[in-house]
């Protein structure tokens, strides 16, 4: 087991590098943490993030579609079609690309209040 991590780097973490080096790769494929660093050594075993990035991807991509649906729809006055294509398809983008960051932000926040398994 290694040493728990005196700084975290969660600039690192939410571009999926290693919270602690920020050389080695977070993620050993889209969403699945990888044991350990590649190049450090810090295990990320004990760092489970669970659903916990979920609720924030959630709030964010929600307030964003919603407020674009509502402006879209009573300011631009664009057609419901278009308002059923357009938004769903935003909110899932939006969601597809902050789901790696708010996860290795997570993991980095449990690096460094040392969560332990
Ligand atoms: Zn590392």
């Amino acid at each position: 087991m290694s040493q728990p991590p005196q700084g975290v780097n969660f600039l690192a973490a939410a571009l999926g590098k290693c919270p602690v080096c920020g050389k080695g790769k977070l993620y050993k494929s889209y969403l699945k943490i990888a044991e350990a660093c590649d190049r450090c050594g810090t295990h990320f075993k004990a760092a489970a993030t669970g659903d916990g990035p979920v609720v924030f991807v959630i709030l964010i991509a929600g307030c964003i579609a919603c407020a674009g649906l509502f402006y879209s729809f009573i300011a631009l006055d664009w057609p419901v079609p278009r308002l059923l294509i357009v938004w769903p398809t935003v909110a899932v983008i939006i969601s597809l690309i902050l789901m790696p960051m708010l996860k290795g932000l997570m993991v980095a926040s449990q690096l460094r209040h040392k969560v332990r398994d």
